[in-house]
């Protein structure tokens, strides 16, 4: 409780807060992690699923966790720590959500500076005129796989897969965001996707107070983080909001 205000405070004091996000934060909206090969993830293995050579060899077999993965998203709803960071922004404390995830519920919160690192999973791309159609719940019946219409390519959720480049633009705001905030909040990822991961040692080195939320320590935390929450993310970013108030 006493490491709670005294976070609190330092967030009252120094102001400008971006919270750096993983799959862990959505746990409890019912989206498993990879790492714990819960769910889906007992079924398909997403070091295979998830790679961008296997969507190219094989589109259908990979479109079958897809619409797996795209019916666990559409149930999911914002988690209270969601729900905590998109207070956070409206009281003027947050500035920016960057995040890996890929299920859209930072912006079904309420967040409006959402950096997307690995994009959403919520539409989908053409691989080769780069066109982008909204993936609703009718794709799901299309089989073996929803295709462009102006090139008849197999479609992909617009999302990073392993082996692929991260979208220039997003790499551009997530290290400006993170060379500019006072504190970041890491919350819910095991620090090993990169280069993802290196956003947090970019806000430590320009002089940014690191705070940690996660139910297991990281190689942050025993590198640069200065405050650890042991725990889930929903039970202590509430606290800290109430605590603003
Ligand atoms: P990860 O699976 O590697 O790690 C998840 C982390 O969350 C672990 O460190 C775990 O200890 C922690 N965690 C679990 N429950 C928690 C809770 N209730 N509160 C706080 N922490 C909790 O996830 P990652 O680091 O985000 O990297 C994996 C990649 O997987 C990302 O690139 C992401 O795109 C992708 N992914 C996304 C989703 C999603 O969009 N929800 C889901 C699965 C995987």
């Amino acid at each position: 409780m006493d490491t709670i205000k005294k976070v609190a405070e330092i967030i009252k004091e120094k102001k400008n807060v971006v919270a750096f996000t993983g799959a862990g934060i959505s746990v409890e909206s019912g989206i498993p992690t990879f790492r714990g090969a819960q769910g889906l993830w007992e079924r398909y293995d997403p070091d295979e699923y998830a790679h961008i050579s296997s969507f190219n060899r094989n589109p259908e077999k990979v479109w079958m966790m897809l619409r797996e993965m795209a019916q666990v998203i559409f149930e999911a709803k914002p988690s209270a720590a969601h729900e905590a960071l998109s207070e956070l922004e409206k009281m003027g404390y947050l500035r920016a959500v960057i995040t890996q995830n890929v299920d859209g519920l930072h912006h079904l919160a309420g967040n409006k500076n959402v950096i997307e690192y690995h994009g959403n999973h919520r539409w989908l791309v053409c691989p080769l005129c780069r066109g982008k159609t909204p993936f609703t719940k009718d794709v799901l019946s299309i089989f073996p796989y929803p295709r462009c219409e102006t090139c008849q390519r197999a479609l992909k959720p617009d999302v990073v897969f392993f082996g692929e480049n991260i979208p220039i633009e997003a790499m551009i705001r997530a290290n400006e965001e993170a060379k500019n905030c006072n504190v970041m909040f890491i919350i819910g990822t095991s620090g090993v996707v990169y280069p993802a991961a290196e956003i947090p040692y970019i806000s430590k080195s320009h002089g940014a107070i690191i705070v940690e939320f996660n139910v297991e320590r990281t190689p942050f935390t025993n590198s640069i983080t200065d405050y650890f929450f042991a725990g889930s993310a929903s039970s202590f970013l509430p606290e800290i909001v109430k605590m603003l108030r």
